[in-house]
């Protein structure tokens, strides 16, 4: 036997995730510019990071020969007084992603389930299986999270149901009282995980309530990041928020310096910036009806999205994915999704929409 021939078959049977093209790469195939070429493949930020931010980021160079502060006592400070939530229950990651596998790490195993939606962020499946736990993957309603079904999957063995909302890549969103009722009718041993990555883009009517259900429910866990409104993605840094009890056991499997002295103090400064976080929200408004409005012009259609991106039926996605590269555009093919006559768009600067835009339009004449 091999040596990788010996490792656990669930170890053997994760399919990698598969990350946004990243821009140098696209300019070396190609033979183009990075400035040429337009990225809308990931949920980034089109406007960057917020000023205040990269100033503290900068200011922080001085102790890099330093560890971190293996605990995020100013991040933590700051996000309990801003959210009016125990520092106790709050529990910081190397992104969100990291969080979600210390739920997975803490909670999950062989003998274990974790229920998550089909079309749901791939994360979810990719955290379980490498607990060797099995993943319950429940059949979508109109793209979304079917929360009834969701709810009769859950079996004997489950321990955690990961919902995102909005969902990603599909964009979707489940209102307060549908996830309200949900949590009521869930037996408190089964952890639900509200992944709420892309709340900051939802109009204010729509977010859920969320940080109010933490005191009624000891079995929720939510995590949102720094990688999306914030516009930190390199910096990698996100949170969990949690019974103080359930962020302990979370914090038992975290490494001790997860979350580097760049990325706190980044993130840190980037909470005290209220402004950016509006003109975020503005930019991927507006970007998002340039977007629609555009589908619509060349009469195509898409899933409905509440986060920084939709996804486009396109009809053969991987070939107008590969037309698109040619143009020097990037965007996401969702077929590992179960999508594959979609492709998923992040939200661009106006003058990115519109090069994607007329990228499509051209190679969807010549077809
Ligand atoms: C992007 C994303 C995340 C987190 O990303 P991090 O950069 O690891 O914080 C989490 N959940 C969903 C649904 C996402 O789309």
């Amino acid at each position: 036997m091999t040596l990788c021939e010996l490792a656990p078959a669930h170890i053997r049977a994760i399919a990698p995730y598969q990350p946004g093209k990243p821009i140098s790469e696209l300019a070396r195939e190609m033979g183009l510019r990075d400035a040429d070429i337009v990225k809308l493949a990931s949920n980034e930020n089109p406007l960057g990071a917020s000023p205040k931010a990269r100033a503290a980021v900068a200011a922080s160079l001085d102790d890099l020969a330093l560890y971190p502060d293996g605990n995020g006592f100013e991040l933590k400070s700051a996000l309990a007084s801003g959210l009016g939530v125990d520092i106790a229950g709050i529990v910081l990651g190397n992104g969100s992603n990291d969080v979600l596998e210390l739920v997975a790490r803490a909670l999950l195993g062989p003998g274990t389930s974790a229920v998550f939606s089909e079309h749901a962020f791939a994360v979810y499946p990719l955290a379980t299986q490498a607990t060797g736990a099995v993943g319950i993957s429940v059949p979508a309603r109109a793209y979304g999270h079917d929360l009834v079904a969701m709810h009769d999957a859950i079996r004997e063995d489950t321990r955690v149901v990961f919902i995102a909302n909005p969902n990603n890549p599909t964009g979707t969103l489940l209102g307060a009282d549908e996830l309200h009722d949900f949590l009521v009718s869930l037996p408190a041993r089964v952890a639900v995980v509200l992944d709420e990555a892309y709340g900051e883009f939802l109009d204010e009517v729509l977010r859920a309530p969320s940080v109010g259900w933490l005191a009624e429910f000891p079995n929720l866990i939510l995590t949102r990041t720094f990688s999306k409104a914030y516009g930190l993605a390199g910096l990698r840094v996100g949170y969990a928020l949690a019974a103080p009890d359930v962020a302990d056991l979370l914090n038992r499997v975290r490494q001790p310096f997860n979350v580097n002295s760049l990325a706190l103090a980044g993130a840190t400064a980037a909470l005290d910036d209220g402004e950016f976080i509006a003109r975020s929200k503005a930019v991927n408004d507006a970007g998002m009806a340039q977007l629609v409005a555009g589908c619509e012009r060349l009469g195509l259609t898409w899933i409905p999205s509440f986060g920084n991106f939709v996804c486009i039926e396109v009809g053969d996605a991987a070939r107008v994915f590969q037309s698109l590269l040619h143009k020097g555009v990037i965007v996401r093919p969702v077929a590992n999704y179960g999508l594959p006559t979609f492709l998923r768009v992040s939200i661009g600067l106006p003058e990115q929409n519109a090069r994607f835009l007329a990228a499509l339009a051209e190679i969807l004449e010549q077809a």
